[in-house]
């Protein structure tokens, strides 16, 4: 049985005419049939969502820890199943959709906490006898936009801190996901929501994205997505003078010295460049390699990379599941392409895979031979894409992996305490890992990142706050 999913606005499950799911492993697998709203409904749920701020803002932060804490707990409880859902309907391995599915749990805990934690300041006035009060109030209503390649936990990371600092919520999902947005509004608006303080439109970008930029009663956008998407955000926020959030894209640069443990520097090349099939705005994209550990790592890299295991995400034994869908797909043999054009020497891979079923299955491809000034290089590819770029030493490493229009996340390979101090404090990305893959994992610190990959404040844990709420400073004067 087929499901169908609807919208829910204003508390009620709407909508009729749907887009169709389709697993990316299997083009035959029909996951499901969703609501595509219209304009309309994006009105709809916007005005809902104006209408039930004034109560849910001033409500006690137990209904708001109670329902968070509801929310985790039922996502625990079935995180095989929404994991499995989640590997179904976007590509990524049972593994990877598990675990995306236990950090949005953890983030929901996270978040109902932090209703009981939320304080302000009071501090002595220069009138004496006057007392200065600075409290953070909720900001209003909000719209949350978000991209297909972390169904879950990307949703999970803006909800949970809207509603737990007393906003409510337009959500609007990314077309090829919205079973796992679906199921998270669902679980939450069972966990006891009052009607219209979370409002799911699910839709087409142009169509009910474009209708929320275009409100005047949004008081703030959070959006993860594409450059492009970002920028029109933007603009549009400016227009209506509202608060907005920009993740963006990444090129993110892996660097390898010559001192590294060579085992090290292959696994955090691996993960960061090819796990979750490259769809990370995480990814290592850019491995910058000193002379001297540059052959054998090209060799190591090459040697893991024909063990690795590209199939149905929905198979136990896959480690690089399908891209996720057709357009992303041609994107990424496009770049492929443009890599040897430039001049890049494709090492391993780039050609398409052949399964059981029909799929989207890309072998992972690694350049080498790149430099920082090719497209390969500047642009972001979002598919299982790496290049080497050979560079002689740690300050010319330091150079190029700077040298991005993008400053999400960067990574260093060294034993040097050194090097990773000297990179920890010169890197100009927003997160950087030292011996670690450069994907962002913990669900309590800030993930963002610089230049052309973020704009505004930080998401997750307590600098969450700093974009869901709003300061107010009050002087009381009690004679
Ligand atoms: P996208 O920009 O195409 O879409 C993102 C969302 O914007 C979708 O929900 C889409 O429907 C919506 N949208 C499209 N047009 C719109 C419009 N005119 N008005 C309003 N909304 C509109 O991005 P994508 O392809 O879904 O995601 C991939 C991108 O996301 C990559 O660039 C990746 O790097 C980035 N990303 C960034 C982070 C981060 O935290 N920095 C995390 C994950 C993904």
């Amino acid at each position: 049985m087929i499901p169908f999913r609807k919208n829910l606005i204003d508390g009620e499950w709407v909508g009729d005419a749907g887009s169709r799911n389709i697993n990316p492993s299997n083009l035959d697998d029909l996951v499901g049939e969703y609501a595509s709203g219209d304009a309309e409904q994006a009105r709809q749920a916007i005005a809902a969502a104006k209408a039930a701020f004034p109560a849910w803002s001033r409500s006690g932060v137990l209904a708001r820890h109670a329902v968070l804490r509801k929310a985790s707990d039922e996502i625990t409880a079935r995180k095989d199943e929404i994991g499995r859902a989640l590997a179904r309907e976007e590509g990524k391995t049972l593994v990877e959709g598990i675990g995306e599915t236990v950090r949005a749990a953890q983030i929901f805990d996270f978040f109902a906490g932090e209703t009981l934690r939320l304080s302000g300041e009071l501090v002595p006035s220069v009138r004496p006898g006057v007392g200065v009060e600075i409290t953070r109030e909720a900001v209003g209503v909000v719209g949350i936009i978000t991209p297909w390649n972390f169904p879950i936990a990307i949703p999970a990371w803006k909800i949970a801190p809207a509603l737990a600092y007393g906003n409510t919520i337009v959500f609007k999902p990314a077309e090829l996901v919205p079973e796992s947005a679906w199921t998270i509004v669902d679980i939450l608006h069972r966990a006891g929501l009052p009607k219209g303080v979370l409002n799911l439109v699910m839709g087409k970008g142009s169509v009910v994205g474009q209708a929320m930029l275009d409100s005047p009663d949004l008081n703030a956008i959070t959006f993860t997505g594409s450059v492009g998407t970002g920028k029109r955000v933007a603009a549009a926020s400016v227009e209506h003078m509202r608060k907005y959030q920009l993740e963006m894209g990444g090129k993110n640069p892996l660097v390898v010295l010559d001192d590294a443990d060579l085992a090290v520097a292959v696994d955090c090349a691996i993960n960061g460049a090819y796990f979750s099939t490259g769809q990370r705005c995480t990814a290592s994209s850019r491995l910058v390699v000193t002379d001297g550990i540059h052959d054998r790592f090209v060799d190591a890299m090459k040697d893991r990379l024909a063990k690795l295991v590209v199939g149905d995400a929905l198979d136990a034994k896959t480690q690089i599941g399908p891209v996720v869908d057709q357009s992303q797909l041609k994107q990424d043999e496009d770049y492929i392409a443009i890599g040897r054009q430039e001049g890049a020497d494709l090492a391993f891979g780039g050609e398409r895979l052949d399964r059981e079923t029909r799929g989207f299955y890309l072998q992972p491809a690694l350049f080498t031979q790149a430099t920082n000034a090719m497209r390969i290089s500047r642009e972001e590819i979002f598919g299982p894409v790496a290049n080497v770029i050979r560079v002689k030493d740690y300050d010319e490493a330091l150079a190029v992996a700077n040298d991005t229009p993008f400053g999400l996340t960067s990574g260093i390979c060294t034993s040097s305490l050194k090097h990773a101090t000297h990179f920890k404090r010169n890197s100009e990305a927003g997160m950087v890992m030292v011996n670690l893959p450069t994907a962002g994992v913990d669900f309590h610190v800030p993930f963002g990142g610089r230049k052309g990959s973020s704009y505004g404040p930080r998401e997750q844990g307590r600098y969450a706050a700093e974009f869901y709420t709003t300061v107010k400073t009050a002087y009381t004067f009690a004679g």
